[in-house]
Order: structure tokens, then sequence, then C-alpha cells
């Protein structure tokens, strides 16, 4: 089913405990911190179904039955350029500034179904307990987040039982025939306050001894004992949607999760005790690649909004035509183009890690995302350079024009040639939202770890180099030629 942006929001209005402070939320869709934020979710649900969008982003299942095309199970490159399109449209419609869109967590189940064995050699039934419930979400258009990580700080549980502590990090703490019972935090469920389930398991290594936190599951957000505790939301503090046209509907808001004798079903459990294995899954099959994929295909479109503030910003300073500001804007333009290249690469050169089924090439999905998480900052701070002080030569807010004479003294001198005074102000507005506001410095610390820390991510390009072919050239030259027989060295200058 491909579900509409009001059956979204009517999900959402669940009973689920969220807190912005010491707040209850009591409907995330109408209040002032999250409503429009749930809109534009509902938009990217209403116009999925579009006509002219529904062929691209919607297949047909085994069943008949129409579903998201995050689901689609790619045999082919037109399989796979079907999935990139569709992310890019929700990308587009949402400025790449939501990262954790319906289409990410997504991508991860259904890469997830590679490889059954994984799952039911450590859990019996677990195999077709996940295959159930890639088939719920398909078929109910279930929005997931995850939470994937621990508390920060919390890693390294002998500090807190050094000191009498209870260790915060989720944890299975009991077990019956019906299924586990949960207890502890997880970070960072980035859109949790707008989906309808949080995907449980862990992206970090854990130590043998953390059995008890290699669960991986799957939980609705308004199951007992789920709580949602938001960190500060943009868009409470977004004075109108002109002076903050990103944090006005596009914070996707993240959030810690605590658990507190929640009871998850067999059904919904797909590791247990097995610290390694709950995190290779992700590896093992090409889920963290498809997950990530929508991840590259994002940030392209994100990248296309900086470029084009970039752009302008030159032309309405008057600086379009020095040459240093077009190498500044060429250097921009490259980075996208190629961004583009590598996303289109990873199609091109797919790969087949189960007979039948294809996958985006991981090491160049690897090194798209290093590039990604590597250059965001330095890519702001580019655009930041071209804007100069322009954004704080601007009013407070657009208050300024309810006042007659204000606003006539500031269309006198604040305009400039070809551009009124509001306009601009619009676009600097609209300029610092995305990069130097509150908002911006979210997004800073998103690209930068929302795929774990830059050590990690390196270590994936580690992990996937085909290092024989690399040191095969080098061998290959080095045998090439021989150590000369003694005394046949001669040194070019005493000749
Ligand atoms: C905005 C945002 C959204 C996020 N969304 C999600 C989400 O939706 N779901 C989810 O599960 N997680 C999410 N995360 C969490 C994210 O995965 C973690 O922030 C990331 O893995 C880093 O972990 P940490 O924040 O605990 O930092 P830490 O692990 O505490 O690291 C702090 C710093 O220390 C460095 N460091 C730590 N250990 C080492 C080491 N061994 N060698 C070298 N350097 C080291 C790190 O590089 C980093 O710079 C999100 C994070 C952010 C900031």
């Amino acid at each position: 089913m491909l579900k509409t942006g009001q059956q979204h929001l009517e999900s959402l209005r669940d009973g689920r405990k969220v807190y912005i402070g010491d707040e209850l939320v009591e409907d995330v869709t109408t209040h002032p911190a999250f409503r429009n934020a749930a809109q534009s979710f509902a938009m990217i649900y209403d116009r999925k179904r579009d006509p002219e969008n529904v062929d691209v982003m919607a297949f047909e299942d085994d069943d008949g039955e129409i579903c998201s095309s995050w689901y689609l199970r790619p045999k082919s490159r037109d399989d796979l350029r079907k999935r990139r399109e569709t992310h890019r449209r929700v990308a587009d419609w949402t400025c790449g500034l939501i990262g954790r869109s319906p289409d990410h967590v997504a991508s991860f189940v259904t890469g997830l179904l590679w490889d059954p064995d994984l799952f039911e050699d450590n859990l019996k039934g677990s195999a077709a307990n996940l295959k159930a419930y890639y088939d719920y979400m398909r078929k109910n258009d279930t929005f997931a987040c995850y939470t994937v990580l621990p508390p920060q700080g919390a890693r390294q549980p002998e500090l807190y039982q050094r000191e009498g502590l209870t260790v915060p990090t989720l944890r299975v703490t009991a077990e019956d025939k019906e299924g586990i019972t949960l207890n502890g935090m997880k970070m960072l469920g980035t859109s949790a306050v707008f989906s309808n389930e949080t995907w449980v398991g862990n992206l970090l290594p854990l130590g043998e001894e953390q059995a008890a936190e290699s669960v991986t599951c799957a939980v609705p957000l308004n199951w007992a004992g789920v709580s949602i505790w938001a960190r500060k939301p943009f868009e409470r503090f977004a004075v109108s949607e002109f002076d903050a046209p990103f944090a006005w509907k596009f914070d996707e808001t993240d959030s810690m999760v605590i658990f507190e004798d929640v009871k998850v079903p067999w059904e919904r459990v797909f590791t247990h005790n097995n610290a390694a294995l709950s995190r290779n899954i992700y590896f093992e099959t090409p889920s963290h690649a498809m997950g990530n994929h929508q991840s590259n295909v994002r940030f392209q479109e994100k990248l296309k909004l900086i470029v084009g503030i970039a752009r302008k910003s030159a032309e309405l300073n008057n600086v379009l035509q020095i040459p240093a500001v077009r190498d500044t804007l060429g250097r921009l333009a490259a980075a996208e183009a190629g961004l583009g290249a590598m996303i289109a690469g990873q199609i091109e050169d797919a790969e087949e890690m189960a007979p039948g089924y294809l996958n985006v090439n991981r090491r160049h999905m690897y090194g798209t995302l290093h590039w990604c998480t590597q250059n965001y900052a330095i890519l702001c701070e580019t655009v930041r350079e071209l804007m100069g002080g322009g954004p704080f030569q601007m009013p407070a807010d657009i208050s300024v024009i309810n006042n007659p004479e204000l606003k006539k003294k500031f269309e006198t001198y604040w305009s400039v040639p070809g551009q009124s005074a509001i306009e601009r102000m619009k676009f600097l507005k609209l300029g610092w939202d995305l990069l130097g506001s509150d908002f911006a410095g979210r997004h800073q610390q998103y690209e930068r770890f929302y795929a774990g820390p830059a050590f990690i991510n390196t270590l994936y390009s580690f992990m996937n180099c085909p290092w024989d072919e690399m040191t095969g050239t080098v061998d290959r030259v080095l045998a090439g030629y021989d150590v000369p027989a003694a005394g046949e060295m001669r040194h070019m200058a005493a000749e």
C-alpha cells in the first residue's frame, strides 16, 4: 500500500511519549515544535502517490500490491536506477535536509534479506520473522527510524560499575517464551518523533561480554515503556518561514529513546546474544550499502542547494565577474559533478552479493560516504566566505515591514541595483539558515557523524579495498626488472 500523508499523520497520533524538556507533547502533528516537519513527512507520502511520481517511486510486489520503491529488491541496473531516482525525488522535495526520510531505514531492512541463514543460524525462526517484518513494513508503508548506538560515554561498563552506577545502555534484561524485555537507552533517533517504529540494533562493534546488548529488534514507538527525549527543536524557535525557511519545516529532530521494561515478542527479534553478528548483519549483506546509498543521493541534492546559494550570492553581491570568485564557483560545480559521477558509478559497477540480486558497489559507496563526510564543512565554509557579512546587515526579522515608516527606510537603505531590500533579506535569511544558524550547526554535526565517526568511515574503505589488486601492481612492476649482477651497476654520473 502507499499511504497518504493524512494516514501518516494519523498514525503518529498513537499515544507516544515525546518529551521536550519537561513537557510531554500531546500530539506531535499539531505541536508548534513539530507540526511543520510533520507536514513535510506527510508531503513525501502524498507526492510519492502523484501520477507523475508513482511509476518511479512505487512497484508492484509479488502479491500484486503497489509498494514504495525503497522496498524494491533490485535484480537489474534499472531497478537500482529506480531506487536512486526515488531517493533523489524525496531529497529534492526536502532540499536534502531530511536525512532519515522514510527511504533510509527501509533500505537497510530490505538489504538484510539477502542472507536468511545469517539470522537463522543465530536464532531459530528469525529468518522467517525478518521476512515477515519486511512484508509488514512494505505492505503498511511503515516509517522506521533507527537507534543503533549505545549512549555516548556508556561504552565502558566497568567505569559505571566501579562507581556503583547503572549502565544506561539498552540490553535484554529478561526473556521467556513470548519474547524479550528491554531496558536502557539508545541513541540517536533522528526522525523518531515522526516515525512509526524504531529499528534497534548495533552498528558499533561489541565485546563478547556485551552479549545482552547485541539484540536487533523492531519496536513501535508508542509501546508501553518507550519514551522519546527530543533535543532542542529548531522549528519552535523559527520566527517565521521567511526568517528561517529550513528550520521552519525541515527539522527532522534527533532524540534519545528510552526503553523501560519494554516487552518485544520473538517475531520482532532478529538477532540475540551474539555480539559479532548483531553488527555483521549490516556488512555481510548489502544493508549498510543500500541505506547509505540513499545518504549519498540525498547529499547531492543538498549540495545542489549549497552551490546554488554560492552562485546567487556572487550575483547579488556583484562579484561574479571576478576571476577568483569564478574559480571558487568552478570548484564547487566540479565537486557536485564529481559526486554525481560517484553515485552513478555505484550502479554502473553494481555487485551481485546473492545470486539473482544486484546491489550498489560497496567500495564506491564507501568512497562517496567518506568524501561527503569529509567535505561538507569545507563546502559550507567556502559559501559562507562568499556571503561575507550580508546576513548580519539585515534587521532581526521581517516584522520590520509591519511599521510603514521603518519599511520605507528599510527599502531606501537596503535595496541594491536590481534587488529590493526584501528580496535581498529573503535570500540572506535562507542562506544563513542553511549555513550558519543553529539548524545549520546541527547539519554540520549530522553530516560528520550520521554514519559513525570519521575513523570508522575510513575503516569501511580499508575493509572493502581489494588490496591484492593494489599490491599486485607494485609486485608486477617489481618483477619487471632484476637485481643487477655484481659489478654490472653503473652510476650515470660515473659514465
Ligand atoms: C545529528 C546526528 C544524528 C544522528 N542520527 C543517528 C540515528 O538516526 N541513529 C543512530 O543510531 N545514530 C545516530 N547518530 C549517532 C552517530 O552515529 C554517532 O554520533 C557517531 O557514531 C559518533 O558517536 P558519538 O557521538 O557517541 O561520539 P564518540 O564515539 O563519543 O566520539 C567522539 C569523538 O571521539 C573520536 N573517537 C572515539 N573513539 C575513537 C577511536 N577509537 N579512535 C579515534 N577517534 C575516536 C570520534 O571520532 C569523535 O570525534 C547521529 C548523530 C548525530 C550527531
